[in-house]
């Protein structure tokens, strides 16, 4: 007996939205389509199992299996990333966030993060979330003539302010971080240099990135974004004594039972990511993004910082006479997902903004490589210069049926 007798209603939500990531075109630079193994690797009985604790060393019993898949999930990312230890236990990326700050500050500290509007990450010090709410933040930005950080912003407000934690790392930059730069700035004023990798550790792992593990005392991740794995969240250090900390702040800091159908799922996703192919993957993310960036250019956008280093492009939609918001509408209706995102220096509220942030890691996990990406670049020009394109959408249509996805999970229903 399945879920498509006992509960339709719940059935037919996740086929269509199965029917959905098959019929459009994923742009949304955060997100993937992880392998058939990490979905089976997610529905298993492993979502019965209370695990508090950590391997060995748990406070329930029938844990030996459970410390098998997790002491897997270590392993493996350690020797992904070249780390000395990890947490595999955060819900999520904001949960790794919020486990660093509660192991490295208490309520009231400093800390320095990118400024949301430049390219930042709610959780590093928006106002809006515990981390704004909770230490007193400083941010720096990128600079208006090339939308690049300002290294020597950074290093000023860090004298100034006398931040504790230093956060590199961001949700829509496109370019190549200097984490050396960094850490050379923290240890001027002895702060513990943190990076959030989320967005590129697709991109680290597979070495088409510089990795920030050599460079900062602490690095934290998604799992689901170029990782390609599951929703969910790491912690990495070198650092024996935060290794320790970042454990406690996990558990019993911030949670209470892990996830494991989620923390093997996660170890399935570290050993496709350490296999030669993911190297390949990655690879052909940022070569996609390339070649999607210049189509873009030759159509006539702006594109924030010129260009990309990685898998992702911001693109000023004003040179349309549109702002993010609209032109979000305007590609969805053309079947292409993207998602409005902030500017540099943006004139307009976040809830409008004058920018469509688009990656390239979910089209190519489908297998789709530069030719696509020219045909793609010209759609979202054609799109936006004509504020709407019905052709465009049986374009996008024939595009995914040409690359499909889960075909045996199609099979199975
Ligand atoms: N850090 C960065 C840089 C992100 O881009 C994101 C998500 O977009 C997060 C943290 C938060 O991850 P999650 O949505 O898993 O909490």
């Amino acid at each position: 007996m399945s879920l498509r007798e006992h509960d339709r209603d719940i059935f037919e939500a996740i086929e269509a939205e199965h029917q959905r990531q098959l019929g459009t075109l994923e742009l949304i630079a955060s997100e993937n389509f992880v392998s058939q193994d990490v979905l089976d690797a997610m529905g298993s009985v492993l979502t019965n199992k209370y695990a508090e604790g950590y391997p060995g060393k748990r406070y329930y019993g029938g844990c030996e299996h459970v410390d098998v898949v997790e002491r897997l999930a270590i392993d493996r990312v350690t020797k992904l990333f070249g780390a000395a230890y990890a947490n595999v236990q955060p819900h999520s990326g904001a949960q790794a966030n919020t486990a660093v700050f509660f192991s490295l500050l208490q309520p009231g500290d400093t800390f320095m993060g990118m400024n949301l509007s430049h390219g930042g990450h709610l959780t590093h010090g928006s106002p809006v979330s515990l981390s704004g709410k909770w230490f007193n933040v400083v941010a720096y930005g990128v600079r208006e003539e090339d939308h690049l950080i300002d290294y020597d912003e950074v290093e000023a407000v860090a004298r100034r302010e006398r931040p504790k934690v230093i956060i590199a790392g961001g949700s829509a930059y496109a370019r190549t971080i200097d984490f050396a730069r960094f850490r050379e700035i923290a240890d001027q004023i002895g702060a513990k240099l943190m990076v959030d990798m989320a967005h590129i550790a697709g991109l680290v792992a597979a070495d088409v990135h510089p990795s920030p593990v050599p460079h900062a005392h602490v690095v934290t991740s998604t799992t689901h974004k170029t990782l390609r794995g599951p929703r969910g969240g790491i912690i990495l250090t070198n650092d024996e004594e935060i290794a320790k900390g970042v454990n406690k702040a996990i558990f019993p800091g911030i949670q209470g039972g892990p996830l494991m159908h989620i923390i093997a799922a996660k170890a399935v996703a570290f050993r496709e990511a350490l296999e030669p192919d993911f190297r390949q993957y990655a690879e052909q993310v940022v070569k996609n993004a390339k070649a999607l960036a210049d189509t873009l250019l030759e159509e006539g956008a702006r594109l924030v910082s010129g260009g990309t280093d990685n898998h992702l492009i911001l693109l000023d939609t004003r040179v349309f006479g549109l702002t993010g918001k609209e032109a979000e509408h305007l590609l969805e209706e053309a079947g292409i997902t993207a998602n409005k995102n902030t500017i540099p220096f943006d004139p307009e509220s976040p809830f409008v903004t004058s920018g469509i942030r688009i990656g390239t890691a979910a089209a190519t996990t489908r297998g789709m490589k530069e030719d696509e990406m020219k045909t793609i670049g010209r759609s979202i020009a054609a799109v936006l210069k004509g504020k709407g394109d019905p052709s465009v959408r049986s374009v996008i249509s024939q595009l995914c049926s040409a690359y499909p996805l889960y075909q045996r999970v199609q099979q199975v229903r």
